[in-house]
């Protein structure tokens, strides 16, 4: 099958852009299966890039080889894959995690496709994969051969329950592709703290990963400091607070099966002084509201929410929830306190997002400078032709 591209439309494939939109397609020519490998073609007939149909999306083709020449079978997956491993390999910084994004999509040119590799104390690899997109579940198999071949892992897990799926027509997949549940639950190291990762039943495929670094500066920050960990799942934040000498560590999240598993990660971490922590069950946007009427403050609040712009389209009911969580935040801080805030909304650009954070600090009456800006860590790449990619922006913040 072709896609032939309405004149003009191919630009987006010289800059390396890898979707393509219903609305730039002229005509399809031919016939395929959905997730079927299909020639993008210019209005002038000339093949530009082979891609995965999805005939259920907006998105209708994703592009997997740049190359018109190039063969979309089980060895070009395990040559991207392999080169997605050996691209995290190559950074000294990503030496010795326990946890590895060894696949970020688009980013590392596999669109729909996801895989973390949770590395336990024994050294055994489980590699929890996630198929967004028909094209990726289609070729299930060869991503799995690749990669066994690319980690040498003892296992591999599916978690394709992702919500984008139903945009592409699919169900929800969970299960073992490769080897069988471990006896113990996985733990792994993230510089130096012991975290439990549930990779059935946790958020994502179980862990995120994408605030490594962003965890590891808040220990850097945290002596002698009072801190308020906000949407604090099961505990990453926390636990480094601790690590760094927070004094005191109030971590709030609206999940109890999340502050379970936090409290168990603590348990698992004699080190650290289990009696300067606490757990709050609450939804943060009142529990904030009832710190303010018991006029408590904090040193440092991280504030970390879901995404509540998975698109541009949800951008300004989001827009107003992060407002509203920075400002109650801003309002907590002590004198000279630091706020580290963040949004994971695909739809809320860096420069909205600055907008947002600043409106919060003039309604709470804060004067506050920026004095890092934060980002997803090294295993989750933004390919330069991809900007869609750089999903996770963060501001440090400094009150007066
Ligand atoms: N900072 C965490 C990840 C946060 S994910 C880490 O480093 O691991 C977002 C968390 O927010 C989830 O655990 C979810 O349960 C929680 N959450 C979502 N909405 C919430 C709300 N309104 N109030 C409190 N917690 C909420």
């Amino acid at each position: 099958m072709k896609l032939v591209l309405e004149r003009g439309k191919e630009r987006s494939i010289q800059r390396r852009h890898p979707w393509i939109f219903a609305a730039s397609i002229k005509t399809e020519d031919g016939r395929a299966r959905p997730g079927d490998t299909v020639e993008i073609v210019d209005a002038t007939g000339i093949v530009l890039a082979r891609a995965a149909w999805s005939p259920e999306s907006q998105i209708r083709a994703r592009i997997w080889s740049f190359d018109p020449g190039e063969t979309i079978d089980d060895a070009f997956f395990k040559r991207r894959i392999a080169a997605a491993v050996a691209r995290r390999d190559a950074l000294p910084e990503l030496s010795g995690q326990g946890g590895l994004r060894l696949i970020h999509a688009e980013s590392d040119g596999l669109p729909g496709i996801i895989a973390d590799r949770y590395r336990d104390a024994d050294n055994n690899d489980t590699v929890v994969v996630q198929l967004t997109s028909v094209g990726a579940d289609k070729w299930r198999r060869a991503i799995v051969g690749a990669l066994i071949k690319a980690t040498g892992c003892t296992r591999i897990y599916e978690r394709s329950d992702a919500d984008v799926r139903k945009l592409e027509g699919l169900e929800p997949v969970s299960g073992w592709l490769h080897g069988s549940a471990p006896d113990a639950p996985i733990v792994i190291e993230e510089n130096g703290v012991r975290m439990e990762v549930d990779i059935v039943a946790g958020h994502k495929t179980g862990f995120y990963l994408d605030q490594r670094d962003n965890r590891l500066l808040l220990r850097h920050l945290a002596a002698g400091r009072r801190v308020l960990n906000c949407f604090c799942y099961t505990g990453g934040f926390s636990l480094q607070a601790l690590a760094g000498g927070a004094t005191q560590v109030v971590s709030v999240d609206s999940s109890q099966p999340a502050l379970d598993t936090a409290a168990a990660n603590l348990a698992l971490n004699p080190a650290l002084e289990a009696d300067r922590a606490s757990w709050v069950c609450a939804n943060v946007f009142d529990e904030l509201r009832r710190l303010r009427d018991v006029d408590e403050r904090f040193d440092l609040i991280v504030l970390d929410p879901p995404k509540f712009a998975p698109s541009v389209r949800h951008a300004e009911t989001a827009a107003r929830a992060y407002k509203d969580v920075n400002l109650n935040g801003f309002k907590r801080l002590a004198p000279g306190g630091l706020l580290m805030t963040y949004s994971c909304s695909g739809g809320i650009g860096i420069d909205l997002f600055q907008k947002i954070v600043a409106g919060a600090a003039q309604d709470a009456g804060r004067s506050a400078r920026i004095v890092r800006r934060l980002q997803g860590a090294a295993d989750h790449p933004v390919d330069l032709a991809f900007p869609e990619g750089e999903y996770l922006k963060g501001l440090l913040i400094q009150v007066d």
